[in-house]
């Protein structure tokens, strides 16, 4: 429910994303007039599905969609590793995780997801099939220019456009170039069959500097309620491989021959129409993530490896943080220029240095992972062998009580 305010600001978000939307949303929800403009026409969210920590569902929570967020998605209540041929490393309850900090994770089709955020800020709210290709700061505010050769004017400006960012440099002054990380991820979803991983684990097949991952993610609102699991495959590999629906299935029957039953059957049964496969970079963390008027927000701030599972949890706690600062500020402030430059002022304090730290900490674990040094990766896997799950459940805590909702 919007709640009254003194100053009702006009704030314009670029890019209709989970960051975007999340924040359009927060904004909107504190009485704001938001518009969102979307360079493309027709939202179609590439990849499978998303595993929302509670950092990120928390914010969901403030926002009013933590229960349809909760009901769409996976309940995932343990966590396994196992060899590449089947033989369990460890196997743990995340209960005990889930208890500390007050909250589930969700793993939800990312399709679902999004979709529960446009229904939320309203399609009236965003311009399809328009692209920013820059901005001014103006005497009064900021104006966004468009590929149509049209403007909008707005009190604040919001980048949220992904980690392709085309704004990103000059808001931060100079070029940011995307790194890579050193391995590609196939996603796709699968029916959920207890035969490929029991219906409420989260298993992890690792060898090799691989890794093959079966996590439950619920029906994501499909017609029939099937619920789902949500899968990867990750292979060290260098960048510009050929990316190619027709040799999916070969190429991954050729990168885990050999590998346990359930990641041949998984193999065999895939959908290559509904995979996707991305190969994993991420941007040097950033000293500031603002300019005068203007915020810059999920991956376009802060593209991450996706090996901590925290980039949209992180973009949807910037929605949040600037939300909260903005409102704090114009209780502050008078004058409107006065509090917006305070709002950035803060969200710039409390997002630089701890997205700095995930993205700095996920590029460490996915180099873990896949292999940087054989040493550490084998390190790991002995690591793993003698996990109870207290050192995992451990990261996993510091990662989401690190977050604005504790
Ligand atoms: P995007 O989702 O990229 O949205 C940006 C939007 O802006 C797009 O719709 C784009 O069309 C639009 N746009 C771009 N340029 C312009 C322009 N100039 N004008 C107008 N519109 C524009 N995160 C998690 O939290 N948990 C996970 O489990 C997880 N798993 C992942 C697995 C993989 C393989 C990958 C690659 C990522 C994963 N992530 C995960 C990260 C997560 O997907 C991203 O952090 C999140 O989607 C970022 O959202 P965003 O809104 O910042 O950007």
């Amino acid at each position: 429910m919007p709640r009254p305010l003194t100053t009702s600001l006009n704030i314009l978000v670029i890019g209709a994303g989970i960051g975007g939307l999340s924040t359009a949303l927060a904004f909107q929800q504190q009485g704001h007039r938001v518009t969102v403009a979307e360079r493309v026409a027709t939202m179609r969210p590439v990849g499978a599905a998303i595993s929302l920590w509670p950092n990120g569902v928390k914010v969901m929570h403030q926002l009013g969609l933590g229960e349809t967020i909760e009901g769409l998605s996976g309940e995932m209540t343990q966590m396994r590793y196992l060899t590449h041929t089947g033989k369990t490393l460890t196997d743990f309850s995340l209960a005990p995780l889930f208890g500390d900090v007050g909250q589930r994770a969700c793993p939800i089709a990312r399709a679902a997801l999004q979709q529960t955020l446009l229904e939320a800020v309203g399609t009236d709210h965003i311009q399809f099939g328009r692209r920013c290709d820059d901005y001014t700061v103006t005497q009064d505010g900021v104006a966004a220019h468009f590929d149509d050769g049209e403007s909008l004017h707005a009190d604040l400006l919001v980048v949220a456009e992904g980690t392709h960012s085309r704004l990103r440099s000059k808001l931060v002054g100079h070029p940011v170039d995307r790194q890579y990380v050193g391995y590609v991820n196939w996603n796709v979803r699968v029916p959920a069959d207890a035969t490929l991983a029991p219906l409420t684990h989260w298993d992890q097949y690792v060898g090799d500097a691989k890794r093959v991952s079966f996590m439950p993610m619920g029906s994501g609102g499909n017609e029939e309620g099937a619920q789902e699991f949500y899968c990867f495959f990750d292979v060290p590999l260098p960048a510009g491989t050929p990316n190619d629906p027709d040799l999916y299935r070969d190429e991954l029957r050729a990168h885990f021959a050999g590998w346990a039953d359930p990641v041949q059957a998984l193999i065999e049964r895939f959908d290559p129409a509904r995979m996707a496969r991305v190969e994993i970079y991420d941007i040097p963390p950033l000293d500031s993530l603002t300019a005068p008027r203007v915020a810059l927000l999920g991956d376009a701030a802060h593209g991450m490896a996706p090996d901590l599972g925290q980039g949209g949890c992180q973009a949807m706690e910037d929605a949040w943080v600037l939300s909260q600062a903005l409102e704090r500020a114009l209780e502050e402030n008078t004058d409107t220029s006065a509090a917006i430059k305070s709002a950035l002022a803060q969200y710039d304090r409390a997002r630089v240095d701890r997205v700095g730290e995930i993205v700095q900490r996920a590029r460490k674990r996915a180099a873990m992972i896949h292999g940087h040094d054989a040493d550490d990766t084998r390190a790991w896997y002995d690591e793993l062998q003698r996990e109870d799950g207290q050192a995992i459940i451990a990261g996993l805590k510091t990662t989401v009580t690190g977050g604005p909702l504790g």
